[in-house]
């Protein structure tokens, strides 16, 4: 990727602070770690992820994976003294930085850029519980997107029609799966919650940021009938039945935006696996942050976080017990806490 050569951290002489946990003082090392993010080709991908700075490999790139630390798709530390280490190794071998006790096992997190130049496949994840007996002990996923782009009179799918387990099997039984999805206009800003057990599909023409739990568990419900390779893409009817809950309940969000001298902090969710928020700086201002580690995904602009540049496409993690971040410039990312 060519922006690696482009970043310098320079770390700020005050980036040491102690904190008392009542039992021993832990010294807390103020770090931003950047992440080389790792591209994937999709058959509904497009190009769209070189507006973020990443170089492509081809013209049907779908997703963006900037935080992560899945094993087959881990992302490696860019720059400073970690430079090259992989995430899940960071994550296991330096659980300071990430101010980690015993639990949880895995990185918890996976940040997604998602691009889809066509629609992608309706699909529903399981709970915690489901994937533990049926997944080989997996994780469920909850997630959600925040909404970066959308073409005039995109939608998406998010839940369904379906009143009852009943309604729901006789219309998959009728193939009835346009009559079954829930389908609703989008707009850039938007911010959509997707809990286990939620009929979902990014439809074309949007992109979004997704955070999710680092968890692979996928029930594909509706293709369109779309032939892969003279095929049609496996279906997980039976699973997408037991897990999809009826009726579908749309979640509410309500952004509560505070704001900082020359910036803005807006928080979308908080659910047990996550904090999502967007920071907007236009100008200097001191955000503070609390608890555990964060990441941060810059989705437009550049400045300077803590003297570190930032631009669009950056991912990064601020350490476990930053404090106060010192932002320096025009641009717009979301944050996540754990
Ligand atoms: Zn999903």
């Amino acid at each position: 990727m060519n922006k690696a050569t482009e970043k310098t951290y320079i770390p700020r002489k005050d980036n040491a602070r102690s904190c008392c946990n009542g039992t021993a003082a832990i010294l807390f090392m103020k770090q931003i770690i950047y992440l080389e993010p790792v591209l994937k080709e999709n058959l509904w991908g497009g190009t769209r992820l070189a507006e973020y700075g990443y170089d492509l490999p081809s013209d049907h790139v779908g997703e963006c994976w900037g935080v992560s630390a899945y094993p087959s798709s881990c992302c490696t530390v860019r720059g400073g003294k970690y430079h090259g280490r992989r995430l899940d190794d960071l994550w296991r071998e330096e659980p300071e930085l990430f101010g980690r006790t015993k639990e949880p096992q895995d990185f918890p997190l996976l940040i997604k850029i998602i691009d889809a130049q066509q629609d992608l496949s309706i699909q529903v994840h399981p709970d915690d519980d489901y994937a533990r007996e049926h997944e080989n002990g997996a994780c469920g996923k909850t997630e959600c997107w925040y909404v970066l782009d959308a073409q005039p009179g995109a939608t998406i799918v998010i839940g369904h029609h379906a009143q009852s387990k009943e309604d729901l099997e006789r219309m998959i039984a009728d193939g009835r799966f346009r009559d079954l999805i829930r389908e609703v206009p989008v707009k850039a800003g938007d911010f959509f919650q997707i809990e286990p057990g939620t009929v979902h599909a990014i439809k074309a023409g949007t992109m979004v940021l997704e955070t999710q739990e680092s968890s692979d568990v996928t029930y594909r419900l509706y293709d369109y009938d779309r032939l892969q390779n003279g095929k049609k893409r496996p279906l997980h009817i039976k699973q997408s039945i037991d897990v999809i809950r009826t009726p579908f309940e749309p979640k509410q969000i309500r952004p509560v935006t505070c704001s900082m001298s020359a910036a803005k902090l807006t928080k979308y969710f908080d659910c047990r696996f996550y904090t999502v928020y967007k920071l907007e700086a236009n100008g200097i201002a001191d955000v503070p942050l609390s608890g555990m580690f964060h990441t941060m995904s810059v989705i437009d602009g550049e400045g300077y976080l803590d003297g570190g540049r930032v631009e669009k496409g950056d991912h990064l993690i601020l350490t476990a017990g930053y404090g106060s971040m010192h932002v320096v410039g025009n641009f717009t990312a979301i944050v996540t806490r754990v």
